[in-house]
C-alpha cells in the first residue's frame, strides 16, 4: 500500500493574507508531495513496513532497517509533520477550550506562551519545526531539526509551526519573525484542543 498526499480541506488562498496562496500551493503540491514520493520509493519492496502506519514507523524508527532508516526518518517525517500541520491551520478560531486553560496555567498567560513559542521558532537554526507537545503529562515547547517528529522521542504533538524557509520565503523572504507573528492568526485552536483531549487520556 502506498502513502498518498493528504488532501487539503481548504483552498490554497484560505489563509490569506497570513499565509499566501502561492506558498500554500507550492508547499503542499511540490514539497509535501516530494516527501510522499520519496517515502514510497524508500519502502518499495518492504511489504511488512508498507503495512505499518506512518505513525508506527516514525514512533519506532529502530524497527526500520538501517539502510532505509534515514530516508524514512526524513521523508516519513516530512509526510507526517505536514499531515499534522495542514488541519491545524484555520483563520478566526478563538483561543478557548481546555487547551487554553492548560496553556495559561502552564505559561502564566497566552502572551507569555506566545513569546516562548515565537522565541523557539525564531532561534531555531536552519530548517525544522517548533512544537507544543505533551511530554509525560506536561506541556513543553520544543524544536526538532529537519523533518524529525516529536513522536520519535515519545512526545505527543499538540501544535506546530513549520519553520523551513519553503514555508514562508516567497512572501516573507528573510523575515521569519513576521511569518511567526502571522501564524498566530491562523491557529486552529479547535484542532489543537482535540489533540490535547486525545493526548491527556
Ligand atoms: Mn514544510
Amino acid at each position: 500500500m502506498k502513502h498518498e498526499l493528504m488532501k487539503l480541506s481548504y483552498a490554497f488562498d484560505a489563509l490569506e493574507p497570513f499565509i499566501d496562496r502561492q506558498t500554500m500551493e507550492t508547499h503542499h503540491s511540490k514539497h509535501h508531495q516530494a516527501y510522499v514520493n520519496k517515502l514510497n520509493t524508500a519502502l518499495e519492496g518492504k511489504e511488512i513496513l508498507q503495512k505499518k502506519t506512518l505513525e508506527e514507523l516514525i514512533s519506532d524508527l529502530d524497527s526500520v532497517p538501517v539502510e532505509i532508516r534515514t530516508a524514512v526518518r526524513n521523508n516519513g517525517g516530512g509526510v507526517i509533520n505536514h499531515n499534522f500541520f495542514w488541519p491545524m491551520l484555520k483563520k478566526e478560531v478563538k483561543f478557548e477550550g481546555e487547551i487554553s486553560e492548560i496553556i495559561i496555567q502552564s505559561y502564566g498567560s497566552f502572551e507569555k506562551f506566545k513569546e516562548q513559542f515565537s522565541d523557539a521558532a525564531l532561534t531555531l537554526f536552519g530548517s525544522g519545526w517548533v512544537w507544543l507537545v505533551l511530554d509525560k503529562g506536561e506541556l513543553k515547547i520544543i524544536q526538532t531539526y529537519n523533518q524529525d517528529s516529536p513522536l520519535t522521542s515519545g512526545k505527543i504533538p499538540l501544535l506546530t509551526l513549520d519553520v523551513w524557509e519553503h514555508a514562508y520565503y516567497l512572501k516573507y523572504k528573510n523575515k521569519r519573525a513576521d511569518y511567526i507573528e502571522a501564524f498566530f492568526n491562523v491557529i486552529n485552536w479547535k484542532q489543537v484542543n482535540r489533540h490535547y483531549l486525545a493526548a491527556k487520556k
